[in-house]
């Protein structure tokens, strides 16, 4: 059998504990025996991060600018824990944070829907995105205790001196305050990203605040999503047979409970935490969701929602058997590869990926499946794999 051949890299990001572990065997059982694998390779493994202070995942990020794809294993974002289990220099931040901030992106979540696994919502039938906006609000916020009677303001001090204000509340008595705020380049990308993002996809955009309270924060919010979709989006969309759908957030939820899913919910940051927690917990298993950052200027980094799986890379390193679910990471690899092909019009590539994720779904589906998806299945007599079992099952399929 001839290998698929690749023109391009893939911008390769390996990780940590039982995620590297699956990271190896994926290589090795599903995708080497089909590809000629070309990939820059980039250890984001704490060790090398360590080693490197860190550099290791800006060069990563900037190779994905060049490359402008990428897939990523999970990592562990050093704690205090953490620390001394590495005996690290310092608390090194979270990857994704670092990768994020440098590719300005937003991030996809979906789960892989199959058959045997329901979501407790059962009307959902197709898989919900949710779209986070990863900067600002609550999150980048100021907050006070106020000790007792006086007034607080908000006050803008322009770059020439002048001021403005506005008066937030005069407090009788001890109370509390918050200032946050967004910026507009932040949400135009925020937005730029969730349009182009519908279209790669061919789904339904929704988006929603509450606008109706907050007239100015949530309403620019508003604005800039409408002003965007009409200057630079509503033709392709038309054209794609897409919509673009703003609501109210109340309402926007009422809606998604009772739809049957296939669209991209983008949310603003707190909107997005929060739901994209019910949603993975709802639609099943967080090993059975997807994530994908999306920068405004098309750049892609894809990935598994899940962590590291610690719990069980302890036990691969006392020598028990694990049964750990790869299903995330191997999307990871699909999802990269697939936009691979596309960007340099490679359909072997893509075909080869779609072949990939519908033996990993065949494989689930005909009751060979890891510990976790056997215990909530509805498959009845699920067979039980281990991690490495469960990989070999999808590649007998494949060849
Ligand atoms: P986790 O996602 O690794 O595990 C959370 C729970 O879900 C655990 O009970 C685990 O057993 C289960 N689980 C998750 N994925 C699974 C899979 N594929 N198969 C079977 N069970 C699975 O999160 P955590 O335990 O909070 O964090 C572990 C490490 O991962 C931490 O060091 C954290 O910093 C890191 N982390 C990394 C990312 C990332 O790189 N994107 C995301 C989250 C956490």
């Amino acid at each position: 059998m001839t290998k698929i051949k690749m023109t391009t890299p893939i911008v390769e990001m390996d990780g940590d504990e039982m995620t590297r572990i699956l990271w190896k065997m994926i290589k090795e059982h599903l995708l080497e025996p089909f590809i000629e694998l070309n990939t820059e390779y980039y250890d984001l493994g704490l060790e090398h991060r360590n080693e490197t202070d860190d550099q290791v995942t800006i060069d990563s990020a900037n190779a994905t600018k060049k490359y402008k794809v990428a897939v990523k294993c999970a990592t562990i974002t050093p704690n205090a824990a953490r620390m001394s289990e590495y005996d690290l220099k310092e608390m090194w931040k979270s990857p994704n944070g670092t990768i994020r901030a440098i590719l300005d992106g937003t991030v996809f979540r979906a789960p892989i829907v199959v058959k045997g696994i329901e979501p407790c919502v059962k009307n959902w039938k197709k898989p919900i995105t949710i779209a986070r906006h990863a900067y600002g609000d609550v999150y980048k916020g100021t907050e006070m205790k106020v000790p007792g009677a006086g007034k607080v303001e908000l006050v803008y001090t322009g770059a020439d001196g002048t001021e403005e204000r506005e008066l937030v509340h005069t407090f009788d008595g001890p109370g509390i305050v918050q200032g946050m705020h967004n910026v507009n380049a932040s949400i135009e990308s925020f937005a730029r990203s969730c349009f182009n993002y519908a279209l790669d996809t061919k789904q339904d955009l929704w988006f929603a605040t509450k606008d109706t309270i907050s007239k100015k924060y949530d309403h620019t919010f508003k604005d800039i999503f409408q002003e965007i979709y009409d200057a630079e989006y509503k033709e392709a969309f038309e054209k794609a047979g897409i919509t673009y759908f703003y609501t109210l957030i109340d309402d926007a939820v009422a809606r998604v409970m009772k739809s049957e899913g296939g669209y991209i919910w983008a949310c603003k940051n707190y909107d997005g935490d929060v739901m994209s927690d019910m949603v993975s917990s709802a639609f099943g298993s967080l090993a059975m969701m997807t994530s994908v950052l999306v920068s405004p200027e098309g750049y892609y980094e894809y990935e598994a929602a899940h962590g590291t799986v610690q719990r069980h890379y302890y036990k691969h390193l006392a020598g028990e058997e694990t049964s750990t679910n790869s299903v995330a990471t191997i999307f990871a690899w699909t999802g990269a590869l697939r936009k691979r092909g596309e960007l340099d019009g490679n359909s072997e590539l893509m075909e080869f990926a779609d072949r990939l994720e519908q033996a990993t779904i065949d494989t689930i589906e005909e009751g060979s499946m890891t510990k976790d998806l056997a215990l909530i299945t509805t498959i009845p007599n699920p067979t039980v794999l281990n991690s490495e079992d469960f990989i070999k099952e999808i590649a007998k399929k494949l060849s």
